[in-house]
């Protein structure tokens, strides 16, 4: 890998693949894979991943918003992209660009169907979001009725695939909820079936959702952490590789007298001699206020150096006291040994956040070998 001379998040292609084919591996050979790339592919880099996920053969892509969706169609993607949280006033957009929309309410489906009518489309596909108990979006099994009504009112429209999503798959101790929901799902699939005359694609898996509930896989499932090397429990994690490692180097050392302050606020005060680091990354860039004053930590020649005092915009300073180390050199805030993940926790957030809060200033580096 190539020494960091400023901040850096590397993204390794070649873990990548490793993660989709651990998934995969999961997976019977006929249900297909989508993979989830929103918010810039979880912090990391949404075009090259999604072009490099499409070569080897996801079948699928799906983000959160319609601007997302038109930088991956500007990419390249021809694969179908799912869009999960369209916003009403992006439909005519959303269908110059072939992005399929999640519809979850009247509201939207309506307005859908109005879109797709002045755009004169045939069959345009779209896909029917239930909830099953997450109780964020979806319609409910009672509404089915007046769904198949609703589109069976024009032929500008056709439905792809109904899906949910699970409330706690990676979390054992919610199995009879998330069972639950499973059935829950398949039953209103079914109605859909019996009502509608035709069987649409049905997916309900994330990737926790793959890795422990096999008999929910359905025809497609939707991954998205566990690509990006993360498989929410140690067991899991062993699997994977998690693919960003997020550099940065030494800008300053500074030599701390007792009874010294250091930082905004004068948040940390020393009780001895001491030596700090600062270094080119702070808030901005997404390492958050909740990492300093001692709960987050990054790696210098493999040791831990606290963060002390608080986080400021563009730099954090840390404590290299026991280090050995000089200004220039390479730190480590998290790579594949010392995970987002274990970094997140130490300041009681979850590897999702971490990664995708790493802020566009940063730069992004693609390693293909
Ligand atoms: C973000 C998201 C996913 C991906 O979940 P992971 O836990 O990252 O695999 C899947 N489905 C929906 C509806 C989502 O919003």
């Amino acid at each position: 890998m190539p020494q960091a001379n400023e901040t850096v998040l590397e993204i390794d292609l070649k873990a990548l693949k490793h993660n989709f084919n651990h998934l995969k591996s999961k997976l019977k050979n006929n249900t297909k894979f989508l993979a989830v790339v929103k918010a810039f592919a979880y912090g990391n880099e949404a075009s090259e991943i999604a072009n490099y996920l499409e070569k080897l053969d996801a079948d699928y892509f799906a983000v959160a918003y319609v601007n997302e969706g038109i930088a991956l169609r500007q990419s390249g993607i021809t694969k179908p992209i799912l869009v999960l949280h369209p916003q009403v006033n992006g439909f005519k957009t959303l269908i110059e660009y072939n992005l399929e929309p999640s519809l979850y309410s009247f509201r939207t489906l309506e307005a859908f169907i109005n879109s797709a009518s002045a755009e004169k489309t045939n069959n345009y596909p779209i896909h029917i979001k239930f909830n099953s108990g997450l109780n964020r979006l979806g319609f409910l099994e009672k509404d089915i009725e007046t769904i198949i009504s609703t589109i069976n009112t024009s032929d500008t429209v056709e439905v792809k695939s109904l899906f949910s999503h699970l409330a706690a798959s990676e979390d054992l101790d919610e199995k009879t909820f998330t069972l639950n929901q499973i059935n829950t799902f398949k039953s209103i699939a079914d109605t859909f079936e019996k009502q509608a005359g035709f069987k649409p694609m049905l997916h309900l898996c994330n990737t926790s959702g793959i890795l422990n509930y096999p008999e929910a896989h359905l025809d497609m499932v939707r991954s998205g952490i566990g690509l990006y090397g993360f498989g929410n429990s140690e067991k899991e994690n062993k699997n994977l590789i998690p693919i960003g490692t997020l550099k940065t180097i030494i800008s300053q050392i500074h030599h701390i007298e007792k009874g010294d302050s250091v930082g905004y606020n004068r948040a940390f005060k020393s009780n001895s001699v001491q030596k700090t680091a600062t270094l080119p990354i702070g808030h901005a860039d997404g390492i958050r206020r909740q990492y300093g004053n001692e709960k987050g930590y990054v790696i210098i020649n493999n040791m831990k150096a606290a963060i002390i005092g608080n986080v400021c915009m563009d730099m954090i300073m840390v404590d290299i006291t026991n280090i050995d180390c000089t200004e220039g050199d390479e730190v480590i805030v998290f790579d594949s040994h010392t995970t987002a993940e274990d970094l997140a926790i130490a300041a009681n957030t979850i590897s999702y956040e971490l990664i995708t809060g790493i802020s566009q200033r940063v730069k992004r580096c693609i390693l293909t070998s």
